[in-house]
């Protein structure tokens, strides 16, 4: 019995995206260059968790950045004030990156003078958890300001990130965040997942998810320029 022609072409259009992904993957770990993903829904802070992120980690490592949106460079404007790199992916109608896109906006760079790359992808919950970017990292980004069940509303974004990110936690008290039902969903979905929380606003959370970082990438923490690679 032949499949639906749809089911078909977006088989074939996932499949390519695999094999993309793993030559993105390959070239990220012989350039030493360690690649997070960040995946949450629009509005749940990642821009400013990012940028907060560049400037600190900017400090002791070479830091670059992708950013995708559907329209306006207005994100990656923001990131620039870290003084890190950064490339802004416009998608159009596309409410995702795919590995395509990320290999076109590395068009011309040298990964090898890198330490980290971030891609913060498209404010969207659903279609990014299928699309494999070659990173080595992905975040799942959740405000208090977005009630607790997201990760089981979403869980197959869940269940496809490395790690959940809850952000804004200055607000938690004045938004009544309930910290045990949301680490009860969490575990849920996807049990063992590390949580991080973090206020971009006030730093609270950011040595932690720096350290974390740097616990689990291969590269030295050398200042700027004096990484050593194996
Ligand atoms: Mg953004
Ligand atoms: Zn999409």
């Amino acid at each position: 019995m032949s499949e639906p022609r749809l089911v078909e072409v977006r088989r074939n259009v996932l499949r390519q995206n695999d094999v993309l992904a793993r030559e993105l993957r390959e070239r990220f770990r012989a350039a030493g260059v360690y690649t997070v993903s960040l995946v949450s829904s629009p509005g749940s802070g990642k821009t400013a968790f990012l940028e907060k992120t560049l400037s600190r980690m900017g400090q002791r490592h070479r830091v670059a950045a992708l950013v995708g949106d559907l329209a306006t460079e207005n994100d990656a404007a923001r990131l620039r004030r870290s003084l890190a790199p950064v490339a802004q992916i416009t998608t159009g109608t596309v409410c995702h990156l795919d590995a395509s896109m990320v290999r076109g906006a590395l068009e011309g760079w040298r990964l090898d003078e890198l330490d980290f790359l971030f891609i913060e992808n498209v404010g969207n919950l659903v279609c990014p958890s299928s699309y494999d970017l070659g990173e080595e990292l992905r975040l799942v980004l959740l405000s208090v300001t977005e009630g607790e069940d997201k990760p089981l509303k979403y869980p197959t974004i869940f269940h496809t990130a490395d790690v959940a990110v809850i952000t804004k936690i200055d607000l938690a008290a004045a938004v009544e965040f309930d910290w045990d039902a949301a680490l009860a969903n969490i575990q849920a979905v996807r049990p063992q997942m590390p949580v991080l929380r973090v206020s971009a606003k006030t730093g609270e959370g950011m040595d932690e998810w720096q350290g974390f970082l740097e616990a689990r990438a291969p590269v030295s923490s050398a200042p700027s320029g004096g990484a050593v690679k194996p």
